[in-house]
Formats: C-alpha cells, structure tokens, sequence
C-alpha cells in the first residue's frame, strides 16, 4: 500500500524571484517510511505538500511515485491524500459519509464505501461517532476524522500538514499513538510536516530541515539530533547551546577552552559556532576533576523530576579589558538540586559536540559581556561593522 516518493529539484516561486517559496528540492522518502519535514515559519513546509499532493504545480522540477512522474497526474489520481492543520470536514455530512467520500471517490458504491468508512472509523477510535456533525465533535476528535477520511482514499502517500498543532499536549500525544498504530496496519509513506521536534523524533525515520525554501539537512532522527549542519538545524530540532569560537585543526576554541571536536566531524576552519544538546551536559561539583569547565547557576527552571539550568561560563584566561561569557543549557539528573548562585562543574560528553558556520546574525547572540565591563551591545555591533569595513578594504 506504499510507494517511493521522489521530488526531484522542485522549485515554486509566487512573487519576487529573488524570494522563491521553494529552490531546487530533491528528497527521497522510501516506501512504508515517514519523513518530517520541519523549518522555520514560511520557510516552504507547506508548498511541498502542495505540490507533492498536485494542489498546485511546481515552476521547475518533478514529483514521482515509484519512479513515475505524476506531474500530469490529477490530485485525486496521485494516490495521495493530505491532513491539513484544520480538519476541513464536510459541514453537512455527518462522520461516516465524510468518510465514506474517499471510497466514493475511488469509485466504491454507496453501501461498500459505508462499510468501509465504519473500518477506519474503527481505527481511528470513533465507531460510535459516525451519525454525529462536525459541530458535535471535540477537535482531536475532527481531526482524528479528518484521518480517517484520508486513510480512506488507501493513499500509497499520506501528507500531513502540522495536523495536531491545534491539539492540546495530551490529544497530541494520543494522535501520535494513532499515526503509530496507522503505520503499523497500513504502512502507508508518510511526509508529516511538524514544528514540534519530539513528534519528529517520535514518529518519523527521517528528517527535512527546510530553510528559506532550501533544504539544508536530509538525515536520520538521531544524526539531525546529534550533527546539525546549521544553526536552523539544531534549533529546529530544540537545541539550546551555541557557543561561538573558532576551529583550529580539529579542535574548538572559545570561552570553554579548547575542545577536541569527534572525529567524525570535518568542520571548515575559522569561524564556528559549537553546537550541543542541553541533554549532553552534565551537571557535578566544582571541585569534580574530571569537569574541564566551571560555572556559575544563573537560572533554574523545574520540570517534573529534572531541571532546567542556565550556567554562565566566563573566560577564565588572564586579565582581559572585555571578559566573554556564555550560557549553557544543562538539565539536572532527576533528584538533583540546584540552586541560582551555586558554583558547578560542567563536563560535555565529546561526542556530543558539533560545529556549525555561524549564521549572519550570529555574532552578539549567544555572548554576553559580563557587569564589570559592559560595553553596550549598540557599540560592540558598531565595532564589529568597523571591523568589517576595514576587511573589506583590505
Ligand atoms: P511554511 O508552511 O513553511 O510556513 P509555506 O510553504 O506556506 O511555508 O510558504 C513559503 C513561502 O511562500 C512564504 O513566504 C509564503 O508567504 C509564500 N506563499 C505560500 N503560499 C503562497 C501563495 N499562495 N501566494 C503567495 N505567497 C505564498
Ligand atoms: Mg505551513
């Protein structure tokens, strides 16, 4: 009941060339697999479904299923069928014949496409639900219909577009249950465009990082996690620490010190932006020996058995006119207690690590002077443009 998906260098631009939606997508999503598909807003989530689904038809480039294009395809000949973030039922249907539309479509008769409506009703929780309007219905559960309506078109390709954003956590989670039981009965393809990162990390094999209509990383969960190749990669994907620094060799420096960077990254010398999960931080004493790094609690935030720190770090190398600091996200172990002032160690796990070239706006973001001299951010940024002026000159 799945098929490959292939876009192959789809472009869609709908104003100002300079600012296309999309440019030059390539992605692969391999039958029975799901890809999420996550990005800033208006960074083109949307419009890949779009034109993945035929709603509307890339400027450059193709869609293929298995191997075929389908460009000349109508939508509801792709098989394909995409959830929307709104559920968009049919107001005067009841439940059951707003499912039983997909099978009508197909071609099933009245008393068939029932039948099979009250199936995938059945999978979706809501047997009893089918005789009920759209207006009787809570809005995991028009969503959950909304689902049911698409499985019902026995879609090769299943798009979702942020379909539970809308939802409160708890609906959330059981809708991520569902698409889990989904993908165990009918292991349909699925592309679920999502800007939560644990439904990405939950449900999906793979990920898209979109950004400004490019894609910047195409990888596994777990690489996307622990090698973003951008700073909208690892943000995307709810990382919190980013030190700036320089690479030299295959070592980092910056306000930590000089880090020895894993071996499987290559990361280009010069300038570079240390990237790791607040996961991978680990909280002890400061007197702990084996913590490279010292600092000082500045927040704490509780959730449930863990928390939340922020730990300032300052450049403990001799006596400086402007002395950097840095903040790093750490939780605690469960049953830890920290407390704001409180003095720690600080140990990275090496592996955790990763460089990332910093974005434009990169440069004052994550580095704060300390009190005892404190230029104003104005006047640093008017040096950094200083600074520039003179290179370009050079
Ligand atoms: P996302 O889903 O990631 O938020 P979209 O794919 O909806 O982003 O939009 C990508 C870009 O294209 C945005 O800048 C958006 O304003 C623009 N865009 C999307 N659809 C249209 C449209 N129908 N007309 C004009 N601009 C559009
Ligand atoms: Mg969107």
């Amino acid at each position: 009941m799945s098929a490959h998906l292939t876009l192959r260098g789809l472009s869609r631009c709908y104003g100002s060339p300079a600012r296309p939606a999309l440019s030059d997508l390539t992605l692969a999503v391999p039958a029975g697999s799901c890809l999420a598909v996550v990005g800033p807003s208006g960074s083109g989530k949307t419009t890949v479904l779009r034109l993945a689904s035929g709603l509307d038809r890339p400027d450059a480039g193709d869609v293929l299923i298995n191997g075929t294009s389908v460009l000349d395809v109508a939508p509801e000949d792709r098989g394909m069928a995409m959830v929307f973030q709104r559920p968009l039922l049919f107001p005067h249907r009841n439940v059951l014949d707003n499912v039983a539309f997909s099978a009508r479509v197909r071609g099933a008769s009245r008393r068939r496409a029932r039948i099979e409506a009250a199936e995938y009703l059945n999978l979706v929780h809501l047997s009893g639900f089918g005789s009920r309007h759209s207006a009787e219905l809570s809005g995991g559960q028009e969503q959950r219909v909304a689902l049911a309506r698409a499985l019902a078109a026995r879609p090769k390709v299943l798009l979702l577009d942020e379909p539970f954003s809308a939802l409160d956590a708890a609906l959330r989670s059981e809708m991520q249950d569902l698409v889990r039981q989904v993908r165990a009965a009918l292991d349909p393809t699925i592309v679920l465009v999502t800007h939560d990162q644990n439904e990405a990390a939950s449900l999906a094999d793979c990920v898209a990082v979109l950004s400004s209509g490019r894609l910047v990383q195409h990888d596994p969960v777990e690489r996307i996690y622990s090698r973003p190749t951008s700073l909208v990669a690892a943000r995307q994907m709810g990382g919190r620490n980013e030190v700036p620094g320089e690479v030299r060799g295959h070592h980092h420096h910056s306000v930590l010190g000089s880090l020895a960077l894993p071996v499987d990254v290559r990361p280009s010398q010069g300038p570079g932006v240390l990237v790791f999960r607040q996961e991978s931080v680990q909280v002890s004493d400061p007197d702990d020996l084996g913590a490279e790094i010292q600092g000082l609690v500045k927040a704490v935030r509780p959730t449930g058995p863990r928390s939340l720190l922020t730990i300032e770090v300052a450049d403990g190398g001799g006596p400086k006119a402007v002395q950097q600091t840095v903040e790093i996200h750490a939780e605690t172990p469960p049953g830890h207690h920290a407390e704001v002032g409180e003095r720690v160690g600080v140990r990275l796990a090496p592996h955790a690590l990763a460089v990332v070239s910093p974005a434009p706006e990169h440069d004052l973001r994550s580095v704060q002077m300390t009190a005892a001299s404190n230029p104003p951010v104005h006047a640093l940024r008017r040096r950094a443009l200083a600074t520039d002026r003179v290179n370009q000159r050079r």
